[in-house]
């Protein structure tokens, strides 16, 4: 089902500037309609946020293109997510070939998604916390991103990251925030990229913001 729409947002998205074929085809293949509300299902192939309830969003396609293209991943590396939300952020990933840990700290959403990815085949791992402080366990990471706009670079993720490794969050105020990408070039030294201009809900948390 909605395979000209998939076609037409992805063709959209390299309008945009989106370049990575990886990324392009991975977006052309995960259904976006079954990550979404019955509600909004009409609007899955727009290139916009919708509401997933709880207050939380998916992201908007173009959003997403962009992230996962600033990971610079290959297939079997292993990815971190920050704000498993949807879901579709992380079927993406798994959809590139690449290992995926993915944190929610909301317990509706984090069952619901999991039931998603049961019934879907998806073999993600899924955490019920604060992923701030990232997730130890499984860690160093060649990639990990959060998905959800924080004050600051939460120090845990920087640990947690292989040296190589690119962590993409975007940091702002709670309105807007830039997409900030860190290469780690060795245990305390990073390059530093940044786009700006995105817009996500909080990341709340111990080194994110305070619940309001
Ligand atoms: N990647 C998601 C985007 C969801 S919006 C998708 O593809 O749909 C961001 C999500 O981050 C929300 O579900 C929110 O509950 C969650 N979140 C906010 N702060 C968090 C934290 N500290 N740890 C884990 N998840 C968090």
């Amino acid at each position: 089902m909605y395979e000209i729409e998939r076609k037409e947002l992805v063709d959209s998205l390299r309008r945009k500037g989106i370049k990575d074929e990886a990324v392009l085809s991975a977006m052309e293949k995960v259904e976006r309609h079954l990550f979404v509300p019955e509600a909004v299902r009409p609007h899955a192939y727009e290139d916009i946020a919708l509401p997933i309830g709880y207050g939380q969003t998916i992201s908007q396609p173009y959003t997403v293109a962009v992230m996962t293209e600033q990971l610079k991943l290959k297939p079997g590396q292993k990815v971190l997510e920050i704000g498993t939300g949807s879901g579709y952020q992380a079927a993406i990933l798994l959809e590139m070939g690449l290992k995926v840990y993915t944190i929610e700290r909301q317990p509706e959403i984090y069952l619901r998604t999991q039931k998603l990815f049961d019934k879907l085949g998806l073999r993600i791992l899924m955490k019920l916390g604060d992923g701030t402080i990232g997730w130890e366990q499984y860690a160093p990471y060649d990639g990990i991103i959060v998905t959800a706009g924080s004050p600051a670079i939460p120090e845990k993720l920087k640990k947690q990251l292989a040296i190589g490794g690119r962590l993409v969050i975007p940091v702002g105020d709670r309105v807007s925030q830039t997409l900030t990408i860190l290469t780690k070039l060795d245990e305390n030294k990073f390059d530093v990229e940044k786009i700006p201009q995105f817009a996500f809900v909080p990341l709340i948390g111990r080194e994110g913001w305070k619940e309001k």
